[in-house]
């Protein structure tokens, strides 16, 4: 999916606000429903680390697959091709959600030269099946403003659905 931010009508449907859930049931909503100022937020922090990946977190209570609290994380990689979270800041982060009963709702990161699209290693490193896996691309714009894509999967035993992402908001 590609969004253009003053054209969003043409990009998203709307449908009913996700159910709660019960403990280990999986999420089949089937979309991703997401604050503008989150996607805004991950955009910009994509730009700013282009041509390294960037990544983080947006956290959310329990059960909800609401993303409301945006934790942007060093790629410890520091590389165009690969990220990976630093071992102590991910302790520290799953400590830190716990303490709050909350969850990684979405686990973002960019592409800087290919599509956003999971790659091999993506997938053989998703180890949260009910998190949302939103990939962010900025091999056309690089670190300028512009249109952009950002795509959402969930990821589990390897298999990767798309699934469609609803904003709230106007993306500035
Ligand atoms: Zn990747």
């Amino acid at each position: 999916m590609r969004i253009y931010p003053l054209d969003q009508d043409r990009n998203f449907k709307t449908t009913g606000p996700p159910r709660p859930l019960k403990t280990g049931q999986i999420y089949d909503q089937g979309v991703l429903r997401i604050r503008a100022d989150l996607v805004a937020a991950m955009v910009a922090q994509a730009r700013s680390d282009h041509p390294d990946e960037s990544c983080g977190v947006i956290a959310g209570p329990s059960g909800s697959h609401r993303p409301e609290r945006f934790i942007p994380m060093l790629n410890a990689a520091r590389s165009p091709t690969f990220y990976e979270f630093d071992s102590e800041d991910l302790l520290a982060l799953y400590r830190q959600l716990d303490n709050n009963d909350e969850v990684p709702v979405v686990i973002y990161h960019s592409h800087t030269a290919t599509e956003a699209y999971p790659s091999q290693t993506d997938i053989a490193l998703a180890g949260e099946p009910e998190a949302h896996y939103v990939l962010i691309s900025t091999r056309e714009t690089g670190t300028e403003d512009g249109p952009f894509e950002l795509r959402s999967f969930r990821i589990v035993d390897g298999v990767v659905s798309e699934e469609p992402v609803q904003i709230d908001g106007a993306v500035e």
